[in-house]
């Protein structure tokens, strides 16, 4: 049996292991999930709520906890984490009131009455990577078990101790056998099957664009809907008139947090030429004061990249010569610490136009609104964004010039449960969160009753 050992990268010591879901066992699932999903639709729509209220209970009684797990497991700061935890809960309330708002309609035509219904689809396979292992999960399951269908959960091979313990907390609460199933392992082998096995009706992918292609791919054999959330590279526009003391303590936040491993980071900082001297006096002492350190430390804002093999990924980039403007600090010694770092290159440097997954941030200055616009949707990925001015007209002309689907004018917004998430572009297809969520998890159906 294959089992991966799991590291703390806040100090490489092992903590524990974790054996792999195997091919025949994800099949195993598969037929307990179909089993769990025809009594769960048959309930009282009513009673579903309630069942994800309860789990939403056992999730806030066990928030710390959660979040001990995670900053043991991901290297996130304790506050980070606790947020993380209490937003998973918050999503389960948020989609408790779905069952009974799943409302069809009503049209009118000649000869009867002509109803939609929303059927669900029946298993939903949900496949999630290591960057906010609960959170990235949540806003998987928690709709799609509103919309009354099965789910099947697999965390990213690197992460899965959180994912494990939602699912044993499901369990705990109520909710029945077989309805919520966690399978870790390895996605060549449980993210694959999840995709060829004709049972699982829906996935859900969260990874990269590379990933997400085949993922979609695999799933055109069996016409199989699927909702991807992959890479980004979004940009954090600064024009001269903006409140340049705000833009430029706001900075670092919006691309650091997490140690730049966010698909929202505003990793392209563009800056408009006649204030960019001025900008990076002022970006300066923020990154320098940006903390990092002991993710148990609850005034720590940044903590480790998340593995060995991430932090070679993320070092390779300044390999080959990227200018340096200045960096932040980071711990010495063990963990996998990498300082925030601040870069001046060329437009079509790689550092410029890849996503590096790590708290490195590239300043590209711009002539004028036109080329800021330009150079923001120059990019195969349109997911997150800022905008800083003080042109009311400016805001609403550049947040609806700009490909991406979720943009913040003089702030950045981090993702909010009630409103819709989701790329364009290569960063991805579909929407999660928001009221509509739970409709990506259905059918619609529209029957004709004769009253002939
Ligand atoms: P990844 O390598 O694409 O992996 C994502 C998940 O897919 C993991 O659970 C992985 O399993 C699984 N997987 C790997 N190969 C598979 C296959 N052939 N079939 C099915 N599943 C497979 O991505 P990552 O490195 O974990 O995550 C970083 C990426 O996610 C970044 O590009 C980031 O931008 C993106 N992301 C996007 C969003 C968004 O909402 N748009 C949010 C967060 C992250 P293993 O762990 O076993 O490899």
């Amino acid at each position: 049996m294959s089992e991966t050992t799991l590291v703390n990268p806040a100090d490489e010591t092992v903590i524990g292991t974790v054996a792999h879901t195997s091919l025949e066992e994800v099949d195993a699932a598969v037929e307990r999930a179909v089993r769990a999903q025809r009594d769960w639709a048959a309930l009282a729509p009513a009673d579903r709520g309630r069942a994800l209220r309860r789990f939403a209970a056992a999730v806030d009684a066990h928030v710390d906890e959660l979040a001990l797990l995670e900053v043991r497991n991901s290297g996130h700061p304790i506050g980070q984490a606790r947020w993380e935890a209490g937003h998973v809960r918050d999503v389960l309330e948020y989609y408790s009131g779905a069952p009974e708002r799943l409302i069809g309609q009503q049209i009118p035509v000649a000869g009867g009455i002509d109803v939609t219904f929303h059927e669900p689809l029946g298993v939903i396979g949900v496949i999630v990577p290591w960057n906010f292992p609960m959170t990235i999960a949540s806003w998987g399951f928690a709709p799609a078990l509103a919309a009354g269908n099965a789910v099947l959960l697999k965390p990213a091979d690197w992460t899965p101790l959180t994912a494990i313990r939602l699912g044993e907390l499901a369990l705990e609460s109520g909710l029945p056998d077989g309805l919520f199933q966690v399978l870790p392992g390895r996605g060549s082998v449980v993210g694959e099957r999840f995709v060829t096995h004709e049972k699982v009706r829906k996935i859900v992918f969260t990874g990269s664009t590379e990933v997400g292609k085949r993922v979609m791919a695999g799933c055109s054999a069996q016409v199989k809907p699927v909702t991807l959330e992959l890479g980004g590279k979004s940009a954090n526009i600064v024009f001269a008139d903006a409140d340049l003391e705000a833009a430029a303590a706001g900075a670092p936040g919006s691309v650091f947090d997490n140690a730049g491993q966010d698909c929202c980071a505003r990793s392209r900082l563009l800056v408009e030429r006649s204030v960019l001297d001025r900008f990076l006096e002022l970006l300066e002492p923020a990154v320098r004061a940006f903390r990092v350190g002991d993710p148990l430390d609850e005034s720590v804002e940044m903590g480790p990249l998340v593995s060995r093999e991430h932090h070679v990924s993320v070092s390779s980039f300044l390999d080959d010569g990227a200018r340096v403007a200045f960096r932040g600090s980071a711990p010495d010694g063990p963990g996998f610490w990498f300082a925030p770092t601040v870069l001046l290159p060329e437009r079509a440097d790689r550092v410029a136009t890849e996503e590096i997954f790590g708290p490195v941030v590239s300043v590209l200055p711009f002539d004028d609104e036109a080329d800021a616009i330009a150079l923001a949707n120059d990019s195969i990925y349109g997911l997150s964004g800022s905008i800083w001015t003080r042109d009311l007209g400016r805001g609403i002309r550049v947040a609806r010039a700009v490909d991406s689907g979720n943009l913040s004018v003089n702030s950045h917004s981090s993702v909010r449960y009630a409103t819709p998430f989701g790329g364009f572009k290569q960063s991805g297809l579909g929407r999660e969160l928001g009221p509509d969520a739970p409709l990506a998890f259905t059918e619609t159906k529209n029957v004709f009753f004769s009253h002939a």
